[in-house]
């Protein structure tokens, strides 16, 4: 496909990053299931490992089916560049990476996936680095917790699992004043609904576990770079404006100018921390994209029809989805992620902890697993699983109380979602 800025989204999710296989015409992109690829000559080699030719070395740094992936991510995401990688903590981990070092932090957003906020609370500090855990509802919070050391700013767009929406703009001014990207994780809204990018994020990642894949049989992860970020404004990302050693004294930012992020995540990132993603699991998650739109538009219409059901249920004490006029974030709807709230929210039980686990046991439709974004729905009692590791108020302040379960609508028939639902209820209330 040729470069075409006024194709719309379905086209865009179809074709971005494709073409016809050059060697057999192959409609479909092929999985290039190859480690490795052979050079034209010694000096072709070379400058390939010099960065002078962009190609394919090995597996680790590039694939030709990743690439299509990859391509066709950042495009959704109106960024300039993206690196996909093996999950989507992978992805978090190497956004991070060539911005920070020993004794630096980041400022997250305390309503955030659970596994998050192990990662930052806990696993980070390993590197030498920390996370600073603050409500993104109080502007002036965020402010103060800035300081010198500070590399990035990060927040879920629609956070899992409370259905919260975070005012990306607030949030990127803050980070433009402090000198620093903010990172979007975008998994839950996916570029359908919200393009972070055009709200100020510098930099998204992805759990293309989730809703790029759409039919849970992979996992991956992925970073958009904007582009629009100047690395050599201030000395606090050496690794992107300075000499980079792990490069032969390769400067990024001067050298690929709006790609260094990316190329530093392919020839540093991939090279050395080797979070690759596999050419088979681009395979499934190219499947998935081409049907993006139309995925998110239904599980929207399903998610919007159950959480007006259980609202006026007796049995459920309170439903979170933002798409609900009730909701202190049905306005930010509008601006944040326009085409609607995702699939994803959470509704209280009357009977807390033990209609909880009734409740999951009994439902039919739903299964009972830790994953979301799935055209199949799915149910999960956090506080019994994806967020037993932190203490009941991290659990309260990330949406996930012990009388709470978290629902990632499907795209099956509403009605039968609905009866599903209300034969569990009985069970789990009487
Ligand atoms: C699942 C998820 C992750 C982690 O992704 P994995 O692919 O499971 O590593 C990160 N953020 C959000 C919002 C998620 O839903």
């Amino acid at each position: 496909m040729t470069d075409g800025p006024t194709y719309g989204f379905d086209t865009l999710q179809i074709h971005a990053g494709a073409k016809p296989d050059p060697a057999t015409g192959a409609r479909q992109t092929p999985i290039y299931q190859t480690t490795a690829y052979v050079f034209r000559d010694a000096d072709h080699a070379a400058a390939l490992f010099n960065l002078q030719e962009v190609g394919f070395i090995y597996s680790r740094l590039t694939n030709p089916t990743v690439a299509v992936l990859q391509e066709r991510i950042a495009t959704l995401e109106g960024g300039v560049g993206a690196v996909c990688c093996s999950s989507g903590h992978a992805a978090q981990i190497m956004a991070l990476f060539p911005l920070m070092g020993p004794g630096k932090n980041i400022i997250a957003s305390t309503r955030l996936y659970g596994g998050t906020v192990t990662q930052f609370s806990q696993t980070i500090k390993r590197f030498g680095w920390s996370c600073k855990f603050v409500d993104f509802d109080d502007v002036e919070a965020v402010k103060a917790a800035v300081d010198d050391d500070t590399r990035a700013i990060f927040g879920e767009a629609i956070a899992n699992p409370g259905g919260y929406i975070m005012d990306v703009r607030s949030i990127a001014d803050v980070a433009d004043e402090a000198g620093v990207p903010l990172i979007i994780d975008n998994t839950t809204a996916t570029p359908y609904l919200c393009r972070p990018i055009e709200h100020g994020a510098t930099l998204v990642v992805h759990s293309t576990t989730k809703y790029l894949t759409g039919n849970g049989t992979v996992t991956g992860g992925c970073i958009v770079d904007s582009g629009k970020f100047d690395w050599s404004a201030n000395d606090k990302f050496p690794s992107l404006s300075q000499p980079e050693p792990a490069y032969h004294g390769l400067k990024f930012h001067e050298t690929f100018g709006p790609l260094a992020f990316t190329f530093h995540g392919i020839a540093i990132g991939l090279r050395d921390l080797g979070m690759t993603m596999n050419p088979q699991a681009a395979h499934y998650t190219l499947m998935g994209t081409e049907t993006l739109s139309l995925r998110m538009e239904r599980h929207v219409e399903n998610a919007t029809k159950i959480a007006q059901w259980l609202e006026k249920d007796s049995r459920v004490d309170y439903v979170t989805y933002a798409g609900l006029e009730s909701s202190p974030y049905f306005e930010r709807v509008k601006t944040v992620c326009p085409k609607g709230a995702g699939g994803l929210f959470t509704f209280a039980v009357k009977g807390g902890y033990d209609s909880c686990v009734k409740l999951v046991n009994a439902l039919e439709i739903f299964s009972h697993v830790a994953n979301l974004g799935d055209t199949r729905s799915l149910i999960i009692h956090s506080a019994s699983t994806t967020h037993r590791q932190l203490s009941a108020e991290q659990q309260v302040a990330a949406g996930a109380g012990a009388n709470v379960v978290r629902v990632s609508i499907g795209t099956e028939d509403a009605n039968d979602l609905i009866a599903d639902l209300d034969q569990a209820l009985t069970k789990a209330t009487s």
